[in-house]
Parts: structure tokens; sequence; C-alpha cells
């Protein structure tokens, strides 16, 4: 496209100049010719008045013998044949004597019939013929003399302009031309440059200058279509693979490091993949922590290795300002043409996949169409978060807690839902991660806190006293304004602190326990209950039980679950209780499901109890009329 512009410029260019060469040229040439002209016609005239001055003098020597003038004036005009007169008038006391050098010039009678004043000179047309003329006479112009010759200077100023025009305007439009092309030169390259600078910053990303998905598009698009006719004959020859790579947590380094960090590290990392790859494979940035690479002619096989390369690649520690970060990526690959014959079907395949290998911890996931349903629904959902949000399609279910000993009703846990207009009702495990990953999970949780609240405050007014824990990310640890937030909500609601629960999940966070534990002071100074939740399928139980300053802990439905066929569950869970309680915390078990199961727990001393056997989540109209029924029952 750029050739194309810069060729047509270069056209104009030169048409220009020549254009602007030849209206110089013309107006130098008429310019001189006037001049020439009009020089040579006064110099002409001039030498005519002298010589007119000469014969007149001789004329009044030999007065009054004309005789004897004329034959004088024949001798004038052959000696010097070429100033000529072609007519010489001369009028002695009103006789004319008339001497013609040239007796069948046309005009003669025309010429002398002219009124020539006396003792002047001057230039007459006659018949578009220049003609220049003096007379000279006595004071009483009883004798006068009148030289008549034509112009020559018209045709030697013609004669001479054509010559030396010729070779001045030959000059002038040479100088011209080159000049043209040299500046056409300059300019359509300064022009060029100018436009790949801005082609550059259009297919680029300009952190870590590579190519952007623009450049993608264009460079897959371009493949996949010149391909198209060898994919009609076989589909063996034709193949590429598309890797796409996403950091896995950069948003935690971006949040604890700082932005500046963040970007080193993608820099980084960026010139690390491009060491890893082929001329035959590009590399381009996507957005925030997300690349892809297109392979053309490779196959699944080679694209596992390479996407194994990058995994290894990401592992070993970067060092940034003097900190050794280590990365993990996952990667989703798709395969063309089998996956996909376009670069859009592709990305959404090598998306899909690389969501499943963020989930499953895997690394590396080959597009699988079998398990893809599932996957084109999260993508379609990570798509209408915000929307979701903004249109407060998030509602939320309560989970009934109960007071093993009593069997009363003593609060709910909050639970998520997504009321989607087309899905119907989401459950959280489908779209929290979404959340997390999205950057709206402050959002997200501000907007469950304000609901939760505001219930708490609603069931008050009711005469209805039960708490409400709330389920946190552990990203909204790192959310400075996240007590703030709660302690001005509760405020204005009129809640007691101690009616609001905040349940963080204890799993392998990246989080580090210094923040956690930063965090969760904060909160507990301002007067709500933390709870430890899903405890036992983190990494570090007890790390966090002595570390943590908790109310409640919450043992994990699997253990509850295996409880009655499984003594070393039974074992864990008693032990559990036990070590809970000495520590001075509340025990609550999680999904209890039969009735033996919960008389088990609160002989094991558990003090709390959820769980299907009670009551499934309910949304808030169907929760009055379950805690009436059981705080009334017992
Ligand atoms: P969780 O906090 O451990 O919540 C308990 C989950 O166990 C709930 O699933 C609940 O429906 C289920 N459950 C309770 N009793 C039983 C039982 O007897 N048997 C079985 N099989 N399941 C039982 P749910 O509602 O699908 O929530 C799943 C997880 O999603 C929650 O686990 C929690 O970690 C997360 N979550 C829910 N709401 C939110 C939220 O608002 N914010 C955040 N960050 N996470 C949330
Ligand atoms: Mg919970
Ligand atoms: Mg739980």
């Amino acid at each position: 496209m750029t050739h194309h512009t810069g060729s047509s410029l270069r056209a104009r260019l030169l048409i220009s100049s020549i254009g602007i060469a030849v209206v110089v040229s013309a107006i130098f040439i008429v310019v001189a010719y006037r001049l020439t002209v009009d020089l040579g016609e006064s110099t002409e005239l001039e030498s005519l008045e002298i010589q007119t001055e000469m014969l007149f003098s001789q004329l009044q020597h030999l007065q009054p013998d004309p005789e004897a003038f004329v034959t004088s004036a024949n001798y004038l005009d052959s000696g010097t044949s070429e100033l000529a007169p072609i007519y010489l008038v001369i009028n002695i006391q009103g006789e004319i004597y008339k001497q013609q050098s040239l007796e069948n010039y046309p005009y003669k009678d025309l010429l002398i019939s002219a009124d020539f004043r006396p003792n002047t000179s001057g230039i007459i047309t006659v018949s578009e013929k220049r003609f220049i003329w003096a007379q000279r006479s006595t004071l009483d112009e009883e004798i006068s003399l009148t030289l008549i010759r034509p112009t020559e200077s018209l045709d030697l100023a013609l004669q001479y302009i054509v010559r030396r025009l010729s070779v001045t305007a030959f000059l002038t439009f040479w100088i011209a031309l080159w000049s043209a092309l040299v500046l056409s030169a300059i300019i359509v390259r300064r022009i060029e440059k100018n436009n790949e600078e801005l082609a550059f910053m259009a297919t680029h990303d300009p952190l870590t200058k590579l190519p952007n998905r623009l450049y993608l598009i264009d460079k897959v698009n371009h493949y996949t279509s010149s391909t198209k006719g060898l994919l009609m004959k076989s589909t063996q020859d034709v193949k590429g693979a598309l890797l796409m790579i996403d950091l896995d947590r950069f948003k935690e380094v971006n949040d604890t490091l700082g932005h500046a960090m963040g970007d080193e590290l993608l820099i980084a990392l960026a010139n690390r993949f491009r060491e890893k790859l082929t001329d035959s494979c590009l590399l381009v940035r996507t957005g925030g922590d997300e690349f892809i690479i297109w392979c053309k002619d490779m196959d699944a096989d080679k694209a596992l290795l390479v996407a194994n390369q990058i995994i290894q690649t990401c592992k070993v520690p970067v060092k940034v300002n003097n900190t050794f970060l280590e990365s993990s990526a996952s990667i989703g690959i798709a395969c063309f043409p089998q996956h996909g014959k376009d670069v859009d079907t592709l990305v959404k395949c090598a998306d899909v996949a690389m969501y499943q290998a963020k989930r499953q911890h895997q690394g590396v996931k080959l597009y699988d169409a079998a398990s893809d349903n599932h996957s084109i629904l999260r993508v379609k959902l990570r798509g209408e978060l915000s929307n979701a949000l903004k249109h407060k399609q998030f509602v939320l279910y309560y989970q009934p807690k109960i007071e093993l000993t009593t069997g009363k009703v003593v609060g709910v846990e909050a639970l998520a839902r997504w009321e989607h207009p087309q899905e119907g009702l989401i459950p959280p495990n489908d779209f929290i991660d979404l959340i997390e990953q999205s950057g709206m999970v402050n959002e997200f949780s501000r907007n469950v806190l304000l609901i939760a609240i505001k219930q708490i405050s609603e069931w008050m007014d009711q005469g209805l006293s039960l708490t409400i824990a709330v389920n946190i990310s552990p990203y909204n640890l790192l959310d400075p304004e996240l007590t703030p937030f709660i302690a001005t909500l509760l405020k204005t609601y009129q809640v007691p602190a101690e009616k609001l629960e905040i349940e963080l999940t204890e799993t392998a966070s990246m989080i580090d326990i210094q923040t956690t534990r930063l965090a969760f002071s904060k909160l507990r100074k301002s007067g709500v209950k933390l709870s430890v939740d899903d405890f036992g399928t983190g990494m570090s139980s007890l790390a966090y039980l002595k570390e943590l300053d908790v109310d409640f802990i919450k043992i994990d439905r699997s253990f509850i679950i295996n409880m009655s066929n499984d003594e070393r569950d039974k074992t864990i869970v008693k032990s559990t209780i036990n070590l809970i309680n000495k520590l001075g915390r509340y025990s609550v078990a999680e999904g209890i499901e039969t009735s033996h199961q919960a008389r088990q727990l609160e002989a094991m001393g558990c003090d709390f109890g959820q769980g299907f056997y009670f009551a499934k989540p309910m949304p808030e109209t169907k929760l009055r009329e379950y805690v009436n029924k059981q705080n009334h029952q017992r």
C-alpha cells in the first residue's frame, strides 16, 4: 500500500515539476524576446538617425542640386547595403525627389504617404511589418529628408533567441527534471518513512516492540488464504499451530510489585520467548500478559514441544530491580486446519484450551473439541461479566448455619449465583475464577458485601437476628480500601460489625501469609468475624491456624463425606475439631448430608454445621420461612 502511494506521489511530483519548468521557460522566452526586440529596434533607430543626420548635412551642402544628392545617396546605398534604407525621400521646396533602393517594394506608397513629423524618428507598422524612420528638415521646412527601413531586429532577435533559448530551455528543463527527481525521491522517502512508522505503531506493541493482534490477523489470514488451493487437494501438506500464552498470576505481580516491575518482567519474557522461536514462527503480544505464537508448517506434536519450552523458560527466574521473579504460564494450542480454518476460530480455540490448561493447572493443553462445549460457554461468560455486574445479575443465595447442640439457625452463608438471562442460574464455581482473572473482583466482592449488609439490616428490622458469612477472594486482600469500605457500609446500614463474617478459602494462594495476616488483622480490628474456609485442603493448614487470628474454622466437605466409611477421615475430623477448640476457635463442619453425620459431629464437639441435610442454599424469600420453621420446632 505504502509503495503504491509512493510511486503515484512521485509521478505527480515529476509532472508538476516539469509543468513548472515549462511555464518558467515560456515566461523566460517571452520576456527575453520582448527585451531583445525592443533593444534591437532602438539601436537600429539610433543608427538610422545618425545616417539621416549625415545625409542631411550633405544635402544642405549640395543644395540646391538635388541630383547630386541623389547620386550621393545612391552611393551610400550601395556602399553600406546592410544598413541601406529601402526608401529615401528628398523634398526640396515642395518638389519630391525619391530614391527607392527596392523598386518593387510592395508597400512603398503606403510608406511614402505616412505622416512623418519633422526632425523626429519612430517606428510604424504597415501591414503587420515594422518600419523605422527618421526625418531631418531645415528650420523653414523647405528641405527635408526622410529615411525608412524595415526593422531587422525581429528576424535577428528571433534567430538569436531560438539559438540561445533552445540551449537555455534545454538546460533549464534538465535542471528542473533532475531536481524534481531528487526532490521527489527525498519527499517520497520521507513520507514512506513516516508511513512506515505509523504502520509500525499500528501493528506493534509499544512496550515489547512485538507485533500485535492486528499484525497476527493479517499474517494468519494471508497464510490461510494462500494455502486454500493446496488445502483442497490434500490436508497433509498444509498445517499451522497457534499457541495462546497467558502468564499465571501476573496481575499479582502488578498489584504487589507495581506496574513498572510488571512491564520489565513482560519485556524480559518476550525476549526469551523470541529467542526460543525459529524464523517461521511469529510472536505477538495481544494484551496485558497474553502472547500468541503463530507457526506455519507446524503440527500439534511440534507445537506441544514449543509450548513446553516456553513454559520451562518462564520458570527461570527473571531479575527485575534486584528481585528475582519466577513466572509460570498456561498455554492453549489450536491447529490449522483441524481446529479452525481462519484466525478468529483458531484464536478462540486456543483461548478455550488455554483456560482449560489454567483451570486444571496443566501448563499446556491442546484444543479438544469434545470438551469444548463447556469451555465455549466460559469464553462467552467471560465476555459478559462486566455487563452482568452492571445489570445486577449476580444475586445471593443463603445457606443456614446450624448450632449443632440446639439445632438453631444462627446465621447463613451468602453464596453468589449468576442469574443469566439465557443460561439460567450459574453456580459460583463456573464464574468466580473468571471474575478473579478479569480484574473485576474488587467490584464484585464489594457488591456482594453491599447486598449482604443491607440484608442483615433488613432482617434486623424484621426482628430476625442472623449473621451473614461472605466469601471473599484472596485478591480482595490486596485492596487497601476493603476494610474502610466495609466499615462505611456497616455504619450506613447501622449493622453491628459482629453480624458480618468474612470467609477466606485456605488454598495455595500466591498471596503470602504476611499480606493475609495484615489484612485479617485490619478486618478483625473493625469488629467483623473471620473464618477460614475449606480447611484441610490447602497446603499450609497448621501454619495458617497458628498465624491467623480468626473466629471460625470450617472443615472441608471432603472430610465430612468420607467420615462414615473411612476411619482415617473420622480421626482427622475428630482431631481437627479438638485442635480448633483448643486454639479457642469455633469449629464449623461443611457439607453435612445425613443425620448420622450431624450426630457424629455433635458428639465430637463440633460447634456448627452446614449442609444439604439441614438446607440447601436458597433465595432470601425461602430463607425466612425456613428459619421460622426450624427455630420453632426445637
Ligand atoms: P464454599 O464457600 O465452601 O461454599 C460451600 C459450597 O458447598 C457451596 O457451593 C454450597 O452450595 C456447597 N454445599 C453446602 N452444603 C453442601 C452439601 O451438603 N453437599 C454438597 N455437595 N455441597 C454442599 P456453591 O454455592 O456452589 O459455592 C461454591 C464456592 O464458590 C464456595 O465454596 C465459595 O468458595 C465460592 N463462592 C460462592 N460465593 C462466592 C462469593 O460471593 N465470592 C467468592 N469469592 N467466592 C464465592
Ligand atoms: Mg464459604
Ligand atoms: Mg467451603
